[in-house]
């Protein structure tokens, strides 16, 4: 029989049985009561996660890379300036979204798997003062979280907004949008949230709305006015059709959610990445990346001597069913990544970690059979004792 994969990548992440049902129910018509009261509610759970009182948060049947697009696109025009730390794959990416719109990016380079350094982004703008800093929080490629409430206060004392690349850690670590002084943040449906890929969603303070007025970069699908327009109706719409199954899927994975509440999230994503940690640590793997600490979303795992770290994903997608995910960019072959966010529990993580030690002994590299397992096994019950 064919089972579904166990994906322990960081997104998508695996789906819970109820949203699967939510957006497998019956088309709920995008103009009217029964999508508005879902917009409401989407809307106002997405508010509670951001942290944000004052902002307005849009929906965008999207990726979230279409969700960061919309903000390069309504907030500035040919020429403007922007700061990008890159430390990773996604900080290139939002670079190269900068670029294509015709903005003039500076960078601060850093290898890939370090934290950016508040100190050095200050005497960046000290130097050279910007429209914008661009940042991503969970760098997904090298599992490290970068200290966005640090970036946002040098950022805002340097009069430049902050733009936040939150897709794969908006509720799987903390975030505040107002309390922090964000201008921008962007998230997705498919990572902390456990609901199909789809849907972006951006928050939007008011600096960056009164940036939008001046900004000449063309847009149309993802012109933030028209979703405003729609979003503000008596029963919230989008304006064009949005992914009407997805939203529907989204609002049961938002229940879900808070059934628990952030903090629950936030605990059990803390507990289960340090059981990935010790585990692999137990099996003789060095992991990868600054911070390991604070790293809730995703572990980077350096492949030992023996066994390129492609092979060791690739074998253990084939033989275990379970889905990892390969190292990106300068990585590429020598770390792997281990997911543990979203809809992901003990036992899922307790599998992966006995399908890893598996593959390993199988490709040569000797492993104390059930190791990880029982380090992994030992955080559990640590976290459960008062
Ligand atoms: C997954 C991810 C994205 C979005 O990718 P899409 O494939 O466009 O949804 C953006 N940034 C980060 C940090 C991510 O992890």
């Amino acid at each position: 029989m064919d089972r579904p994969e166990i994906i322990l990548a960081p997104g998508p992440t695996p789906i819970p049985p109820q949203v699967l049902l939510a957006q497998g129910s019956p088309l709920v018509y995008h103009r009217g009561p029964g999508f508005g009261s879902i917009m409401r509610e989407v809307t106002e759970r997405l508010r509670l996660l951001y942290r944000t009182e004052t902002a307005d948060v849009l929906v965008m049947t999207s990726s979230g890379t279409g969700g960061l697009e919309s903000a390069i696109s309504n907030c500035f025009s040919p020429g403007d300036e922007v700061l990008v730390p890159v430390a990773g794959f996604f900080a290139e990416r939002f670079k190269a979204l900068a670029e294509t719109f015709g903005l003039t990016v500076l960078t601060i380079d850093y290898e890939w798997g370090e934290r950016i350094r508040p100190d050095e982004v200050a005497a960046a703008l000290a130097e050279h003062p910007v429209k914008a800093v661009l940042l991503t929080q969970s760098e997904t490629s090298t599992g490290v979280i970068q200290p966005i409430e640090r970036l946002a206060k040098v950022a805002n004392e340097a009069g430049a907004m902050v733009m936040v690349d939150v897709v794969s850690s908006l509720g799987a670590v903390p975030f505040e949008f107002d309390a922090w002084g964000i201008d921008v943040a962007v998230g997705g449906s498919q990572k902390a949230l456990s609901a199909s890929p789809g849907i972006a969603f951006v928050a939007i303070s008011d600096r960056a709305w009164r940036a939008t007025h001046e900004a000449t970069n063309p847009r149309f699908y993802f012109d933030w006015a028209t979703y405003k327009r729609f979003a503000d109706l008596p029963d919230p719409e989008n304006p064009w059709t949005p992914a009407i199954s997805v939203m529907q899927g989204l609002q049961a994975a938002l229940e879900l959610y808070f059934q628990h509440g952030v903090d629950a999230a936030m605990a059990r994503h803390r507990m289960l990445s340090r059981a990935v940690k010790e585990g692999a640590k137990a099996l003789g793997l060095d992991l990868f990346g600054e911070g390991l600490d604070d790293n809730w979303t995703v572990t980077a795992i350096r492949s030992p001597e023996s066994a390129d770290a492609d092979t060791i994903s690739d074998t253990i997608r084939a033989e275990h069913g379970c889905v990892l995910a390969p190292g990106q960019g300068p990585l590429k072959g020598k770390v792997f990544r281990i997911g543990h966010f979203g809809y992901v529990s003990e036992l899922d993580i307790i599998r992966g970690l006995a399908a890893l030690e598996m593959t390993l002994e199988s490709l040569g590299h000797p492993v104390k059979r059930g190791a990880a397992v029982a380090a992994a096994e030992t955080v559990f019950m640590e976290s459960r004792t008062p």
